[in-house]
């Protein structure tokens, strides 16, 4: 272990947050991740409060030679929250959420999560389109992309940034915004943490005052006609209509029907944001393909639909991760998704296909970091078990159906559902943006201070 040529007291007692080291009672529990496979012991965690913890945390780790990790929701699939040796830079404190109903932004401080997001935003009517779990860090979801239910209508998360407070390697702050520090903010927007910690971002919201959403779930023996049938039907759609194609084991529990618990199966998970008669009209057809076993849709507020996963998914869980951005669905993945599904390792195992569609496709390839803007889908294969001896068998898993649907696949995938992949598989989910990106890391972090990430070191 690195020993700190400065002592942790002098920067425990320069902090308003708690600084928490090995020989403290909350250790374990505050260097775990959301990944219960990742089990890293960090130096120490600044538990920060405030602009000037996270700049005192910075200014030590940079004194002590130490390696620094920055925590927001702690949901990465690879746990890059949490380094072994470093002092992280934990923002859960600082989960301030302050909606401006008016000029319809919200402004959220680092370390929210976007349940927290969800809840003071719904309360005026409105949404910032996110991801579909409530327990998911906002910052680094926002820093990948943000691909999410509102995707289609409104773009990725990224799409919705109007600026962002940062705090780069060198200790000072600055705004990144259209006008100020552009170069930074086209970085941010999906470059991940390789920047600066962010400690407060600004977005426009979307009023939603209801959703007519929830999932239709099919018989696995369907997923090849249901595959089909999606990938036609889903692009034709308007842009209020979105819906990721799941396969997936039926919870055992309420409100699902008790005949059909562990039960392996497909479906589609809809989200349509028009309202009343008009949403009924737009998923009736949808609703009428095929021979359902489940059609969940019901109207509810976005944050119902953003949290509904949440009591599926706990923190604690073994999870294995494998992603690829997907051009279009052909009959050979097809194929391969029949095979690996009927193979599923675990009851909480799934692949996810979200569809990269409508308004992310406005956006051109080069106008943030985020390449795949013309890709079809962003498909995510995670091997899932509250068991970690079945760790070996979540991973055998995915990786044997990722490496084969890569076969059908384009080059790079979604930073934000990677583990470690290693940098040419970062370099290809940059794409044509890559050198870019590292002449801006040049810039503001030249000495790759911050690289526990998706690292894009500088030129
Ligand atoms: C159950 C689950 C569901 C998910 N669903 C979706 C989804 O629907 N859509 C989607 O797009 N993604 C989804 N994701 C992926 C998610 O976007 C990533 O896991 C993301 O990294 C989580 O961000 P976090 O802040 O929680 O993570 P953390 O582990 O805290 O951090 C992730 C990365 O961001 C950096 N970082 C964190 N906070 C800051 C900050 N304030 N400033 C600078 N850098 C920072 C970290 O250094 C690290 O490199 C999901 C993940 C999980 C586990």
């Amino acid at each position: 272990m690195t020993t700190p040529t400065l002592s942790f007291d002098q920067l425990r007692a320069s902090l308003s947050g708690d600084l928490i080291s090995p020989a403290d009672a909350g250790y374990d529990q505050a260097r775990a991740v959301y990944n219960a496979m990742i089990d890293r012991h960090p130096a120490a965690i600044a538990r920060c409060r405030s602009v000037a913890d996270v700049k005192a945390a910075l200014e030590f780790a940079r004194g002590a030679g130490l390696t620094v990790a920055v925590r927001g929701g702690a949901h990465n699939a690879g746990g890059l929250g949490v380094w072994d040796d470093a002092l992280v830079i934990d923002l859960g404190p600082m989960n301030a959420v302050t909606v401006d109903a008016g000029q319809a932004t919200v402004t959220v401080q680092g370390g929210a999560t976007w349940a927290e997001v969800d809840q003071a935003a719904g309360a005026h009517g409105l949404t910032v389109p996110c991801g579909i779990v409530g327990s998911t860090g906002v910052a680094g979801l926002t820093l990948g992309g943000g691909i999410g239910y509102l995707s289609r209508k409104a773009g990725l998360t990224i799409d919705n940034l109007l600026g962002a407070e940062v705090v780069l390697a060198d200790g000072s702050v600055v705004t990144a915004s259209a006008t100020e520090h552009s170069d930074l903010f086209w970085a941010l927007r999906g470059g991940g943490g390789n920047f600066g910690v962010v400690t407060t971002f600004t977005f426009r919201a979307q009023h939603v005052p209801s959703v007519l959403a929830g999932p239709v779930l099919y018989s696995l023996d369907d997923a090849g006609d249901v595959l089909r049938w999606y990938r036609e039907t889903l692009p034709a759609q308007p842009r209020d209509v979105n819906g990721w194609f799941g396969i997936l084991t039926i919870p055992a529990g309420p409100p699902f029907p008790e005949e059909l618990w562990n039960r392996p199966a497909c479906g589609v998970v809809w989200c349509c944001t028009l309202q009343g008669d008009e949403a009924e009209a737009a998923m009736a057809p949808l609703r009428a393909f095929g021979k359902p076993l489940i059609d969940g849709l019901a109207t509810m507020p976005m944050a119902a639909l953003n949290t509904a996963f949440d009591p599926l998914f706990p923190a604690g869980l073994q999870w294995y991760w494998r992603a690829d951005f997907i051009g279009e669905i052909s009959d050979e993945a097809i194929a391969i998704h029949e095979k690996h599904s009927k193979l599923l390792p675990s009851a909480g195992s799934t692949m996810h296909l979200y569809p990269i569609d409508g308004a992310v496709h406005d956006v051109g390839q080069s106008d943030t970091a985020f390449a795949y803007r013309s890709a079809g889908w962003s498909a995510v294969i995670v091997g899932v078990d509250p068991d970690p001896a079945m760790a070996g068998a979540l991973r055998d898993w995915a990786v044997a159906y990722q490496e084969e649907l890569h076969t059908t696949a384009l080059s790079g995938a979604y930073i934000n559902f990677m583990m470690d992949e290693g940098s040419d598989r970062v370099r290809a989910s940059y794409g044509p943006n890559f050198a870019r990106l590292q002449q801006i890391k040049s810039v503001y972090d030249p000495t790759n201070f911050f690289h526990v990430n998706q690292n894009v070191p500088p030129k």
